[in-house]
């Protein structure tokens, strides 16, 4: 049977080594981090993500402010809205709720954030510090918490043959950059697969390591996966389930009971990355804290 890399268990322990880290800064420098959340929209799942972030705030003793804009938000308020949350001495890190309603310039938001308070890693300062391998820098969260699963799990990743399945800057362009960086938790020859892929299972089934990131449901299947290698799956996928009292249950990318017999180690749905993006948020609003603070 492969190894369960249970995502909550490693998230938790981030979670206390964050707090406890905080606890000690707090003292020194007078204040808690401070993380703002903007919601613009109804989206169902965007104003679960944000509830579970102001939670996680609460319980790690973080300042934390929620924005919450209707749908009919104009790009020159949110705009304001960003100019004075970068302006907030009180606030370390700023998230924008992705995706944002019709007729709102995502990418406007993006560039306009203080690249010092961006903790979801996604403007060009950023992205060019990680791919320039410069500590300063935020990673996106969601790839930083899939490399330390492979950390924590044990998986050598230096000379490793991983295969990413997807090509966006939230997930698989990032965590290429990553995952090819020098050191610890690095060190991969790394493949990127996406929709133009030909014959992805020849690809896959090349890997000690695939990563899934595609929001395809049971895209990833026995096929692509070669006996003893290890499966982070990233998907999260509403399939219809009417013997669930939501009406739905959430699934990966990943064929998970068709994939798991031969996988050395592989992350479950929910349960698994999901955990982890949250975690890394907190460590990355402690990180852009500290230094914002230091001197
Ligand atoms: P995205 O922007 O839609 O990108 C999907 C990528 O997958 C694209 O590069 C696409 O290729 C590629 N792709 C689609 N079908 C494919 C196939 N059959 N074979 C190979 N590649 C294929 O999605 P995303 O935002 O990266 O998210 C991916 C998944 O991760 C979603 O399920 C999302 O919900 C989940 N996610 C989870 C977390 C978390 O916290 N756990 C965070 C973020 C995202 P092209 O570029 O050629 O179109």
């Amino acid at each position: 049977m492969p190894t369960l890399i249970d995502g909550r268990a490693v998230a938790d322990r981030i979670l206390a080594d964050v707090k406890e880290r905080a606890a000690a800064l707090v003292a020194r420098r007078g204040r808690p981090p401070g993380l703002a959340v903007v919601l613009v929209g109804e989206d169902p799942a965007s104003r679960a993500y944000v509830r579970s972030k102001a939670k996680t705030c609460a319980a790690l003793g973080f300042y934390s402010v929620k924005h919450e804009l209707p749908a009919d938000t104009t790009q020159e308020a949110l705009l304001a809205l960003v100019e004075t949350l970068n302006l907030d001495p009180l606030v370390d890190g700023i998230l924008v709720q992705s995706p944002l309603p019709k007729g709102l310039d995502e990418s406007a938001v993006v560039h306009a954030l203080d690249p010092a308070k961006d903790v979801d890693g996604f403007h060009p300062m950023n992205v060019a510090k990680l791919a320039l391998d410069d500590p300063t820098g935020f990673a996106p969260c969601t790839p930083l918490g899939c490399q330390r699963l492979l950390l924590e799990a044990g998986v050598e990743t230096s000379g490793a043959r991983v295969v990413i399945l997807g090509r966006s800057l939230i997930v698989g362009k990032s965590l290429a950059l990553l995952l090819m960086q020098k050191g610890q938790g690095a060190d991969a020859t790394v493949t990127v697969a996406h929709s133009r892929t030909r014959d992805l299972a020849a690809v896959t089934r090349d890997a000690d390591v695939v990563v899934a990131a595609i929001g395809r449901p049971r895209t990833l299947r026995a096929e692509h996966v070669r006996e003893g290698a290890v499966v982070i799956d990233v998907g999260i996928n509403r399939v219809d389930d009417p013997s669930d009292k939501r009406g739905y249950r959430l699934v990966g990318d990943v064929d998970f009971d068709a994939v798991a017999p031969q996988c050395r180690a592989i992350t479950p749905v929910p349960g698994g990355v999901g955990p982890m993006t949250i975690a890394m948020l907190m460590q990355n609003t402690l990180k852009a804290y500290g230094q914002r603070t230091e001197g």
